[in-house]
């Protein structure tokens, strides 16, 4: 089936518009190599063009401004991006399918999440309102106090590859909600289905320069975008390293920043467990997504006692993955997103081998697929902890095991990380996956499964796995700056100080003295 890339510009201020430079990034299959269209190449020069027409959007002088707007007026906009993008659901699925390698089921899903995302974010935009001049309470009469809630500005939004719409929502539908303006900057390697999303945007009427996009690279759009003077907060998905950077450049101005960053997460399967559940999510924590997922449970921790009998199971769910063109039925495992991706995992499985860890199961390019970025479930054994495959992210199918013995040796093994996003436990105990909730040090602890993520929910990680929240009520407040208002309803003088003596009061009193 061929798959027509609509040609598009970079979207500024309600309009497509190309870039100054006229630069071009060809897009590439994965699944097949081929060159299937380009994307814009924005360089500094759009982004100063973007950031003025957010920056216009924001606060225009004496017009209508989206800051300004009651959060029900933004989430009509929000609900007419949610049902659009699902009216367009199988077209978008297929275009993000093409653009990233992932399986068809996989794409169809993650439509449905950025719609619901946005229809989310459209509720909570409406209680927004009724939020507004909450009071507060303080212990004297003479003054009342309450809070604005007001959005912070024009946002940076800078994304990555692995989902490429999905992860562009959840920072876009919150911002507008908040009543921020915002340009998004999504990766190069996969920005297609995000200027679908400007389209979506035209349809819909939202106001001109209220969310802007501009595709480039990183070095090109993104650095210029973050560190640029009128952006008043960034919000980052993306490596740890580029997080650095990020930080780095939002320091210059004291931006606040939301960072969500990489993981190298555990999880953990004791001898109590289901063990046929456990493996389908220890699989499906690492595999689904190619193991391009930044909360992916690649670090298997299991009780010594089960461990053979688990490697072995783990080994038969792993074969009857269907790696394959994402667009065959019941393909479960696509290719990863690039070239350099694929070498780079390819070289953490190597350096594994030479490190003196075992290729239990997979490791190499499936035999059956001469082209594309294609690479075999792999399961590693016989792994040290101060092994490069233990201790750093792959973002790649790669899955490495090692056994405990003890409670207490498990969760030394799961937190003796630099990350911290996620974390499993696999076991009938509940008393003891409460222990362990407490214990991991990780922004999400999913209890017998992996993975699962809901918009109700906030997600975000610890220690060099970022800073903040998405998600939930906390996605939309790190797009809300807090307004105290303080007012004085006392008729009384507030009497600090002697009030000034009127001219003959003076003249009275100088000369009595
Ligand atoms: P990168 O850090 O390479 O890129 C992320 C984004 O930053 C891209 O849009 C990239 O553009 C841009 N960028 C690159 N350099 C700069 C710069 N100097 N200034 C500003 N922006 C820049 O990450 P990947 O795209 O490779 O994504 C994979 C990473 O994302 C993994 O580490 C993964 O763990 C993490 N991730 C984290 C999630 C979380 O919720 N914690 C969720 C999803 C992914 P370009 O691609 O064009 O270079």
């Amino acid at each position: 089936m061929a798959i027509q890339i609509p040609s598009r510009q970079l979207f500024i201020d309600g309009e497509w518009r190309e870039t100054v430079l006229k630069k071009r990034i060809p897009i590439i299959n994965p699944a097949t190599e081929e060159i299937v269209g380009d994307i814009p190449a924005a360089t500094a020069e759009d982004v100063e063009i973007a950031v003025d027409a957010a920056r216009r959007a924001f606060s225009r002088n004496g017009g209508k401004d989206w800051a300004s707007t009651s959060g029900a007026f933004r989430a009509k906009f929000l609900r007419a991006i949610a049902s659009t993008v699902l009216e367009r659901k199988s077209e978008l699925a297929l275009l993000e399918l093409v653009d990233t390698g992932k399986p068809l089921v996989e794409t169809a899903s993650d439509m449905d999440g950025v719609a619901s995302c946005f229809n989310y974010y459209a509720e909570l935009a409406e209680a927004l309102d009724a939020k507004q001049k909450a009071p507060i309470s303080i212990p004297v009469q003479s003054f009342k106090s309450y809070v604005l809630k007001e959005p912070i500005g024009v946002i940076a939004l800078i994304t990555p590859w692995n989902y490429p719409l999905l992860m562009a929502a959840w920072k876009i539908a919150p911002a507008l909600a908040a009543g921020c303006t915002a340009i998004l900057k999504p990766s190069e390697l996969a920005s297609v289905t995000c200027l679908e999303l400007a389209e979506i945007c035209r349809q819909v009427d939202i106001p001109p320069g209220v969310l802007n996009i501009v595709t480039g690279l990183g070095s090109e759009a993104g650095a210029p975008l973050a560190s640029h003077p009128h952006v008043d907060k960034i919000a980052f998905t993306g490596s740890t390293a580029t997080g650095i950077k990020v930080m780095t450049a939002a320091a210059q101005t004291v931006k606040p920043i939301s960072l969500e960053l990489g993981g190298k997460s555990p999880i953990i399967v004791f001898e109590d467990g289901d063990l046929n559940n456990a493996a389908e999510w220890t699989i499906y924590s690492c595999f689904k997504t190619n193991g391009q997922i930044c909360s992916a449970t690649s670090r298997l921790i299991v009780h010594e006692s089960i461990a053979a009998d688990f490697l072995v199971k783990l080994i038969d769910w792993s074969k009857n993955i269907k790696i394959s063109d994402p667009l065959e039925d019941g393909c479960r495992l696509g290719a990863i997103i690039s070239k350099g991706q694929y070498e780079k995992v390819m070289n953490f499985i190597s350096t594994a081998k030479n490190e003196g860890a075992t290729i239990l199961y997979g490791g190499g390019h499936p035999q059956h697929l001469r082209k594309g970025f294609f690479i075999e479930p792999t399961i590693i054994t016989d792994v040290s902890t101060s092994m490069q495959i233990w201790r750093e992210e792959v973002f790649g199918p790669v899955l490495c095991v090692k056994t405990f013995s003890t409670e207490h040796e498990a969760i030394a093994l799961a937190n003796d990380t630099d990350y911290g996003l996620g974390a499993a436990v696999i076991s009938k105990d509940l008393e003891r996956c409460e222990r362990l909730t407490k214990a991991l040090q990780a922004g999400t602890v999913w209890i017998n499964c992996s993975q699962p993520c809901f918009d109700q929910t906030a997600w975000g990680g610890n220690k060099r796995s970022g800073i903040g929240r998405e998600l939930g009520e906390w996605g939309l407040d790190s797009y809300l700056s807090i307004k105290q208002v303080t007012h004085y309803i006392s008729n009384e003088p507030w009497g600090w100080y002697s009030p000034p003596q009127s001219s003959e009061e003076l003249e009275r009193s100088q000369k009595q003295n």
